[in-house]
């Protein structure tokens, strides 16, 4: 099936421009230069009907859903349980509503799901019952899993984001591997044939938790995917000087941008 990822944020955890900060980048013109927190869209057409997963909802939820058209919800990934991939959670309320009599699926690791019932207590305790909650559901994903939403099929990825592992995702053609230092070698085989290939390159010094530009590239050299593109960019990357310096089968992704693929 034909499909299309949308990028709803390219930047870091602490948003480009970074508060307090009045650097080129930040200061930039260039819409590129302004990225919102990290997190995608996949959506296609299932059964005549359009159909949309998010992988993460962080602080800037709500308004890359209003930018990008997000109407309609059919389940969300998490990566992760770091402030910037979870806190636009609540922001589903209005689209879980949709769901009633059901509940929109939320499919997390174990680590993860234990933070999210944490954070969002009035949300996911059966206890406090509060009435406007969000209709979502928790499932566990773990190892390998893949998990089918309408049609497609959505498979995790094991990856190494300083200490903790943490969800990449494989679906189609197409790969969404975020907030990572390495990819561990059992999760390789998972990345063949790769058409477009997402992935985190923070900035150019090395991070203790997060590929920089040259470990990024190096990832790529392994996984030989047809096209790179890079996110959760911080401010030490302005768009445009920095796409000059990589081959043209590697690209830097920015806010509200449009890949094809297939799933
Ligand atoms: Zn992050
Ligand atoms: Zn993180």
């Amino acid at each position: 099936m034909q499909a299309e990822i949308v990028i709803l944020g390219s930047g870091t955890s602490m948003g480009v421009p970074t508060l307090g900060c009045t650097c080129a980048v930040c200061t930039s013109t260039d819409p590129r230069n302004r990225r919102m927190r990290p997190s995608i869209a996949v959506e296609w057409q299932w059964e005549g009907a359009p159909r949309r997963v998010l992988i993460d909802t962080g602080p800037d939820f709500r308004e890359q859903a209003l930018r990008s058209g997000v109407h309609h919800v059919d389940a969300v990934f998490y990566t992760h349980p770091h402030a910037d991939h979870i806190l636009g959670l609540d922001d589903l309320r209005p689209l879980s509503f949709r769901h009633r009599p059901n509940y929109l699926p939320l499919y997390a690791d174990a680590n993860t799901a234990r933070i999210l019932e944490r954070v969002f207590e009035y949300t996911f305790s059966p206890a406090s019952q509060y009435p406007t909650r969000a209709r979502v559901q928790l499932f566990p994903i773990d190892g390998h899993d893949t998990t089918q939403v309408a049609g497609a099929a959505f498979q995790r990825v094991p990856l190494q984001h300083g200490n903790v592992e943490v969800s990449g995702f494989r679906f189609g053609n197409a790969a969404y591997l975020t907030d990572m230092k390495s990819i561990p070698d059992a999760s390789l085989p998972l990345l063949e044939g790769l058409d477009v290939m997402i992935l985190d390159a923070l900035r150019p010094q090395e991070h203790p938790s997060h590929a920089n530009l040259e470990e990024a590239l190096h990832w790529v050299e392994v996984v030989k995917p047809r096209q790179a593109w890079f996110t959760h960019m911080s401010h030490e990357i302005d768009h445009e000087a920095t796409e000059a310096t990589f081959p043209p089968h590697v690209r830097l992704s920015y806010d509200g941008l449009r890949i094809p693929i297939e799933i």
